[in-house]
């Protein structure tokens, strides 16, 4: 077993490493304060390579892998998880293009999302009535002609307001199984009937959009089909597994920013007359911690690993982001626990940490939907 990381990708993690240093850490808490969705970053981020990283060259992308992609999404994550979180669902819709779009799609929007002209890619599957039971979705498509026309809503969808393009799953056979009438299509910005509707006000990831999306005979031209009608379910479920990986690798990012931090302030306050980080209790919290992350690292990895060699990663992928995100809240908590009332204040970077990773483990599936998948993938064989 080689645990050893190619000079490719220590190159590109160490890159972003700088690249977050000098350019993430220094606005995170501003445009978190301010809301702002970060498009000058996510340009430079783009031109970096960072929006295409599992794309083919001919289409605008990096084609670096998926290893460096978690290292590059953990290493984002350490300066800010809106950063992060927009970069891991744009190249999960590039992925989801790439594999199943036709080739004029393909060549129409993947250099643009990979380039940074669209500012994000959104992947609109959740409905206010359906998130965790994502089969019952309502949002229809009808076949007209060369078209086909969506009638529907979607909830929570990041990125909503700023993406070029949004896969928009919806029914397109009303009285088939539940998840086997669903068909993936690709929804253009500015699409005759879509209309972008409220931004949520969220606790975390401030600065990335999440948006209530509107499609009233919304008109996309047949070719903007995903994949094969009525199998868009699957693509679904299959493009998920590849963004726990992204997500696993966020949530890693911040638990180390967050326990970098307070093990950096405990060494230098004191409390007794001697530094905080000379009391075992602290010692502890920055023992489990640091234990924790690398654990959760190793599980993330071994996901990236299994999907860049095209082998099964659905359980792999569930476990990583299962562990990573409530490893990384775990992490979060302590530090703020290391810092005292400083840690409960604005003035320090841990409350945003805390309030960034409660956000993943509910968006791409809850714990409680990881916990279905890696048992019933157990149980199944
Ligand atoms: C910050 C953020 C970003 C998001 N981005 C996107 C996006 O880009 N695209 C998109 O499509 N969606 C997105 N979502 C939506 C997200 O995927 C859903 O919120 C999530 O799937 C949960 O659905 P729900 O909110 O409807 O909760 P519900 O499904 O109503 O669940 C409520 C609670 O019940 C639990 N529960 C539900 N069913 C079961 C069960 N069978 N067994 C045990 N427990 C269960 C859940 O785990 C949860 O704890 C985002 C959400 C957030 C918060």
């Amino acid at each position: 077993m080689d645990f050893k990381l190619t000079p490719e990708q220590e190159m590109i993690r160490d890159m972003v490493r700088d690249f977050t240093e000098k350019s993430i850490k220094p606005v995170a808490a501003l445009h978190d304060e301010e809301k702002h969705f970060p498009y000058q970053n996510i340009k430079r981020m783009a031109d970096l390579g960072l929006m295409g990283m599992n794309i083919p060259i001919e289409y605008g992308g990096s084609e670096v892998g998926v290893i460096a992609y978690s290292l590059a999404i953990t290493e984002i994550a350490k300066g800010c998880a809106s950063h992060a979180v927009t970069t891991s669902v744009t190249n999960m819709v590039a992925e989801v293009i790439n594999e199943f779009g036709q080739d004029e799609i393909k060549r129409k929007h993947l250099p643009k999302l990979c380039n940074g002209e669209y500012p994000a890619g959104s992947f609109a599957l959740t409905e206010p009535h359906a998130g965790s039971d994502a089969a019952n979705i309502r949002t229809s498509a009808v076949r007209r002609n060369d078209t086909y026309i969506l009638n529907g809503t979607k909830a929570f969808i990041t990125s909503g307001e700023v993406s070029g393009v949004t896969v928009v799953w919806a029914v397109t056979e009303r009285n088939s199984r539940k998840g086997k009438g669903i068909s993936a299509f690709l929804v253009e910005k500015g699409s005759p009937g879509f209309k972008v509707g409220k931004a949520e006000e969220k606790m975390g990831h401030r600065a990335s959009a999440l948006n209530e999306l509107i499609f009233e005979d919304c008109v996309v031209p047949a070719n903007c089909l995903l994949g094969k009608e009525s199998e868009g379910f699957k693509i679904a479920m299959m493009e998920l597994d590849g963004g726990r990986i992204g997500i696993g690798s966020l949530s890693v990012g911040v638990g180390f920013a967050a326990i970098d931090f307070a093990t950096q302030y405990v060494k230098e306050r004191e409390a007794f007359g001697k530094p905080l980080s000379s009391f075992e209790a602290i010692q502890w919290m920055i023992a489990d911690s640091y234990t924790g992350l690398e654990a959760a690292q190793l599980l993330v990895l071994r996901a990236a690993y299994l999907k860049e060699n095209k082998l099964p990663f659905t359980k792999e992928a569930s476990m990583a982001k299962l562990f990573a995100t409530e490893t990384a809240r775990n992490v979060a908590i302590r530090a703020i626990q290391m810092l005292g009332g400083y840690g409960y204040t604005k003035d320090y970077p841990v409350e945003r940490y805390l309030r960034d990773i409660i956000g993943t483990t509910l968006y791409e599936g809850t714990s409680e939907v990881q916990r279905i998948v890696i048992s019933r993938e157990i149980l199944q064989g």
